[in-house]
């Protein structure tokens, strides 16, 4: 039994592109009173800096160099959302750009890339009482995680999700492009080399296409009674 102020253990969640991790992540994480950890943020952020620095990203060796370079932080905004800085500038608001959706899968199938982003996230873990999401969570991060939850959907559920949520911020999107956007990352990261997107062997998988957000987090607090 932990007390209320004892350091927990991290879980991970993972899943493939807008499968609900972060929106589920952070309920779930707050119901817990624990803190919340979008890594795909992080990555996000990686690309966003080597785009920045006008480097081309098939170019693997100028993407570890500036990668390596790159001086980031994640610190936790008002509502417990994850902001990035970058250089001490917080370059969130950038990070869900078109131009940033379609070069994160290659930079992030980078291994010299992917050591950077995994030994903070470490890091992170090690501190406790932390939802992380991302696609390597319960596999490479944190294996020793107690729990481990993998969420799944159709990519036509997905991107009608992510559709919405565009709509709903006013932003005009076409449903065809977002759909085949998601596809593409799906294809790269679940077929990269290092780290692809796939379940751990003791995952708790969840088919979230015909449950809604609440649900969805309801299940999560169910799978962590009498883990966490
Ligand atoms: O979760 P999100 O869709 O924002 O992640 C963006 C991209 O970052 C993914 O498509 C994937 O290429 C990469 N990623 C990763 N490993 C993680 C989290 C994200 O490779 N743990």
């Amino acid at each position: 039994m932990h007390s209320p102020n004892s350091v927990r253990p991290a879980i991970a969640i993972d899943g493939p592109a807008a499968s609900g991790k972060s929106s589920a992540g952070k309920m779930f994480a707050s119901q817990l009173g624990y803190r919340f950890l979008d890594t795909g943020l992080m990555y996000r952020a990686a690309t966003w800096d080597v785009m920045n620095n006008g480097i081309d990203i098939n170019e693997s060796e100028a993407v570890s160099r500036v990668v390596g370079k790159m001086e980031f932080s994640v610190i936790d905004g008002e509502s417990g959302e994850n902001l990035i800085l970058v250089n001490g500038q917080d370059v969130t608001r950038f990070l869900h750009s078109t131009a940033v959706d379609v070069s994160v899968s290659p930079v992030s199938a980078i291994t010299a890339v992917r050591k950077i982003m995994v030994a903070e996230q470490r890091r992170i873990a090690t501190t406790g009482s932390i939802v992380m999401v991302g696609r390597d969570i319960g596999t490479v991060v944190i294996p020793d995680a107690p729990l481990k939850i993998f969420l799944t959907a159709s990519a036509e559920t997905r991107a009608n999700r992510r559709y919405s949520e565009f709509i709903a911020d006013g932003t005009e999107v076409d449903l065809t492009d977002i759909l085949s956007s998601i596809e593409n990352r799906d294809r790269i990261d679940s077929s990269r080399e290092d780290s692809p997107l796939k379940p751990a062997s003791d995952a708790h998988m969840v088919d979230t296409d015909d449950l809604s957000l609440n649900q969805v987090v309801a299940l999560m607090v169910e799978l962590s009674m009498g883990i966490i």
